[in-house]
């Protein structure tokens, strides 16, 4: 352990601690997290460790961005085992608010995203973005960060909170990190924790359809491609595909042809028994 923790659920603790580093001339990165922390979040809390003076984690599972109650009831919650393995890492501060301390009144607010929100994820799981933006938007205000860091393992959630941040005009800046994955591919998850053995077996089969399909990139059509894939997957019973979806990476529209210009992605949400996972990859040419 490098220095003592400091751990919190009082906003007015944040404050003061952060205001006392800011008025050193400190920059503050920000990781918010969900908690269940595993090695992708690890990867976020090291490269703002490596660009900022003081890094501030925050766990909270956000139940505004939660559309299934039950989702939010079995979500993987482990405050210990985060607590020390942040304990090894250069983090000033960890925030773990309580629903009260952030939400004092029902959040009302409702975002633009000008249609980010309508596709995809948010088709699927209807008013998530707006719950993801309230909560960041309000830890944003909290914190104050220079830098806030996010995962492409969340590729649309990442496009929405620039959006977001753009659009409200924040003083902070995105920080987009690469998906950490398993050995097997798979993207770390919070929610791999809720698969059986058998399930996360076949929760392999995921990157796995992904890099064959980007392995046909041109020799099929794209619709070709989509509907190939997802015979794919289904050849494993347990895997039910929510989307398969491939996307012009700025507006997050699905590209018709290969002749599409600039950055291409891969999306996809699948369900294994009562566990949601979401993937993407570069399919750029
Ligand atoms: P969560 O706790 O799931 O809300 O995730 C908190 C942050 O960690 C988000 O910005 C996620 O995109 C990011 N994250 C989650 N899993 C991964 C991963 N496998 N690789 C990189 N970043 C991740």
């Amino acid at each position: 352990m490098t220095k003592k923790l400091r751990i919190t659920a009082s906003i007015l603790d944040v404050r003061g601690l952060i205001m006392s580093h800011q008025e050193e001339g400190c920059s503050v990165g920000f990781v918010p997290t969900m908690g269940s922390l595993h090695d992708g979040h690890i990867s976020l809390v090291e490269k703002s460790s490596q660009e900022n003076h003081i890094t501030v984690v925050s766990i909270f599972v956000n139940p505004t961005q939660f559309n299934e109650k039950r989702d939010f009831e079995v979500y993987p919650r482990n405050i210990d085992d985060d607590l020390k393995i942040l304990g090894d890492y250069p983090v000033d501060l960890v925030f773990t608010p309580d629903a009260r301390e952030i939400y004092p009144k029902p959040d009302k607010r409702i975002f633009d995203f000008g249609g980010l929100d309508r596709i995809m994820e948010g088709k699927h799981r209807p008013g998530h973005f707006n719950g993801v933006a309230q909560v960041v938007s309000r830890f944003f205000e909290i914190i104050t960060p220079d830098r806030a860091y996010f995962g492409e393992k969340d590729f649309q959630q990442m496009a929405i909170i620039q959006k977001m941040t753009m659009d409200l005009q924040l003083p902070v800046k995105i920080i987009a990190c690469p998906i950490i994955r398993d050995e097997d591919g798979l993207a770390k998850s919070s929610r791999n924790k809720l698969l059986s053995a058998e399930e996360r077996k076949s929760a392999s089969r995921i990157p796995e359809s992904m890099n064959r399909a980007k392995e046909q990139i041109g020799q099929l059509s794209v619709q070709q491609l989509i509907e190939q894939t997802i015979v794919y997957l289904h050849e494993d019973p347990q895997l039910e595909t929510e989307y398969f979806e491939i996307v012009d990476a700025k507006s997050l529209k699905p590209i018709a042809d290969w002749s599409a210009r600039g950055q291409i992605r891969a999306c996809i949400a699948v369900r294994i028994g009562n566990v949601r996972l979401i993937d993407n990859m570069d399919f750029s040419l």
